[in-house]
């Protein structure tokens, strides 16, 4: 049968399999049953009593055992409610949506009522809330409104394992919130076993273990190494849809894009081999997924078929789905990483942990025995990746964090209770930066700009731009240009056989040499000048769905301008005006031309390149020093989002940042006035 898969894959069994007694129930309960048969259900008394006699409990469970749905329900139904609302912050989004929606539905209310979410840019709660699922940046940003975050009476750190940036700091400051609160509970929950550290780090706090019911998951691992993962993993789907008996599938891939390709090939291929086989039923599930497809992955798979899920690391604790019997793990994911000596901060494909590996695999084993196949070999396992994953805050940019901080009060970060410290460089970089930005003055302490930038939940750049866009009087556009910025990269695409058109229809946007930021506000104009529809997007070749959450975000921004008392002002035909706006952000972002074509970031005097898809990338002449959003790191460093600038707006806007940067690379520092006035005299 494996001839019907081209390129078939070669697994070496590397352990036998042990049938597990319990049999897989799959059979459809009613929802209150479905709660009874969770594992944590035989636990909930004990449980209430831990959290009755203790302030602060560390929970430890297998994954899909009960804690994120049943936890906060339980604390309600015995009464804790009562005396203020239960938060539970989770570090992924689409899992602080997912997991409302489902209590909500358990407990037979609308969304946003008594259960509800808050994310970045969407509050679905009301004043009837008492269960809140939030993100972990949302909750941290809730200690700048509330710092005693008194209308809560229990909050939940879920998913602590994670340890995301937001989560390592939240439990720095609920650590010491705990001690002028004894009425506030503050449970910590994990799905590994290393709860011992968060124990030790909340003073020897009990730990509550659930234990989970695992059943025996074989790993086989590829003979050789692959060289392209995201086909070994479409070609393994059909070899386990071929060949293995009945049960759903869970791929682990890297992101969107891969996914998305994953999935057209995977369409392509069953396509192909048409009724002879079975109906393969294909759910992505990545963090911009829209909310109407994350539920649909929850489905049943309909009788004779069978469903693949195509996610991100967001499936490996966060989000369970049932019915996994088979695990195909690309050994990948993205993961920020970041360079405090290039102060790059890049979203890049990296080999995951064992830790990862261990938890991925688990997946297939939830309600039965399963499989998992790693599409990496047992020797690169077991020599070539880490056994754990660094927590975020080591790896880092951390302006954000910083801002934060100095925003509550916290001065001394070398004094701050971090569960691991960040190196003291990283620190040092992020002071550097928000003193350059004007959110610090030469002695660490906030500003009026600073405090400004930390109203908007941002990054410290796009919040300075906005800050910025006050002098320049172009506040509305300039709040377009963020939200644009902020929906990611795929706002354009190219259908297959309609590029040219796609493209066209793009180059429309880039006329006259106006650079990425400003092509984007045209785009958005251009939408809403046509009501906002639909219609004008396909035709466009611009995602509808990326345009209306720009829309959300803007408005958003727009009350946000009010609360930080920016005025509206708009200066549609002032281009430079607008540039100057971006460049007061975005200064630490410049790179100038080289001789061979390339550009060279003035700060590390990194060489970077014009992303394909920039409406810079074919201009001719190339200009000569341009301000760029982000850098990515693909077949080469791109710079993505530039705009052309004059280096005179640098003196101008930054003086204090440009006067003795090293600007030629030869290791000299000379001022950068000098090589300015050379620039302009080039062009
Ligand atoms: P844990 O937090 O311990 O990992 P959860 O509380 O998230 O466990 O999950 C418990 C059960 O609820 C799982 O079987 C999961 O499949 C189910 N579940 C969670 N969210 C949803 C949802 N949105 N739709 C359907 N089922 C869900
Ligand atoms: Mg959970």
């Amino acid at each position: 049968q494996i001839e019907l898969v081209r390129g078939a894959i070669v697994f070496e069994e590397n352990m036998p399999s042990h049938e597990s007694a319990t049999a897989a129930c799959s059979k459809l309960h009613s929802l209150e049953e479905y709660r009874r048969l969770l594992p944590i259900f035989g636990y909930k008394d004990k449980l209430l009593q831990a959290v009755h006699d203790y302030q602060v409990l560390i929970i430890v469970g297998e994954t899909g055992s009960g804690k994120t749905t049943q936890i906060p329900q339980y604390l309600h139904e015995a009464g804790y409610t009562r005396r203020g609302k239960i938060g539970c912050a989770q570090p992924r989004r689409v899992a602080a949506m997912s997991v409302a929606a489902r209590v909500a539905q358990e407990m037979q209310v609308k969304l946003g009522q008594e259960v509800g979410y808050s994310i970045r840019f969407e509050d679905c709660t009301s004043k009837k809330t008492v269960l809140k699922y939030m993100t972990d940046g949302m909750l941290l940003r809730e200690f700048l409104s509330e710092p005693d975050l008194s209308s809560y009476s229990v909050l939940i750190i879920d998913e602590a394992h994670d340890r995301t940036l937001s989560t390592d700091i939240l439990f720095g400051l609920l650590k010491d919130l705990a001690c002028f609160r004894p009425d506030l509970k503050l449970l910590v929950s994990s799905a590994t076993l290393d709860a011992l550290k968060f124990s030790d780090y909340f003073d020897s706090a009990p730990i509550f273990n659930i234990p989970g019911r695992r059943h025996h998951v074989e790993i086989q691992y590829t003979i050789a190494p692959e060289a392209d993962y995201l086909t070994a993993s479409v070609v393994t789907v059909l070899q386990v849809h071929i060949t293995q008996e009945p049960g759903d599938i869970l791929v682990f891939l890297t992101g969107q894009e891969e996914i998305e390709a994953a999935e057209e090939q995977l369409r392509h291929r069953t396509k192909e081999l048409g009724s002879n086989i079975a109906e393969l039923v294909i759910h992505p599930i990545y963090a911009n997924l829209p909310t109407e497809k994350q539920a649909k992955i929850f489905e049943p798979t309909p009788k004779g078929a069978r469903k693949v899920v195509l996610a991100t690391n967001i499936a490996e604790t966060s989000v369970t789905i049932d019915g996994i019997k088979y695990v195909i793990d690309s050994g990948f994911c993205k993961m920020k990483s970041y360079n405090p000596r290039t102060g790059m901060d890049a979203l890049q494909v990296t080999s995951v942990s064992k830790a990862s590996a261990k938890q991925r695999a688990g997946r297939a084993g939830r309600t039965g025995p399963g499989k998992c196949f790693r599409l990496y070999t047992a020797y690169n396992y077991q020599h070539e990746l880490s056994e754990d994953t660094i927590p975020e805050m080591q790896r880092s940019d951390l302006a954000n964090v910083v801002l934060t901080l100095k925003t509550l009060g916290i001065n001394d970060m070398i004094k701050f209770d971090f569960m691991d410290p960040p190196s003291a460089d990283s620190l040092v970089k992020a002071l550097e930066l928000l003193y350059s930005l004007g959110a610090l003055n030469c002695k660490g302490d906030l500003t009026k700009i600073g405090r400004r930038m930390s109203e908007l939940p941002l990054d410290p750049m796009l919040s300075k731009m906005i800050v910025a866009s006050e002098k320049y009087k172009c506040s509305e556009e300039i709040i377009t240009i963020a939200a644009m910025l902020s929906v990611g990269s795929s706002i354009f695409y190219r259908p297959k056989g309609k590029d040219m058109l796609a493209d066209a229809a793009r180059a429309r946007f880039h006329e006259g040499n106006i650079g990425d930021h400003i092509g984007l506000l045209m785009v958005y104009n251009e939408w809403r000048s046509c009501g906002y529809g639909v219609s004008w997007c396909c035709e466009n070749y611009v995602q509808y769905r990326c345009m209306k959450r720009s829309r959300d975000i803007r408005d958003q921004l727009e009350r946000l301008l009010e609360m930080v008392e920016i005025h509206k002002t708009s200066s549609l035909n002032d281009l430079e005006a607008m540039k100057k706006a971006v460049t007061s952000g975005f200064f630490p972002h410049v790179a100038r031309l080289q001789k061979g074509g390339s550009y060279k970031t003035i700060r590390h005097q990194q060489s970077v390149h014009i992303h394909p898809s920039s409406s810079l990338a074919q201009s001719f002449p190339k200009p000569e020093w341009v301000a760029y959003h982000e850098l990515v790191l693909t077949s080469q460093e791109y710079m993505r989002q530039e705009t052309e600038i004059k280096p005179e707006w640098l003196l101008e806007i930054a003086p204090h940042y440009y006067q003795f940067i090293n600007v030629n690379g030869s290791g000299s520092k000379k001022n950068i006035l000098n090589q300015v006035h050379q620039g302009t005299v080039r062009t």
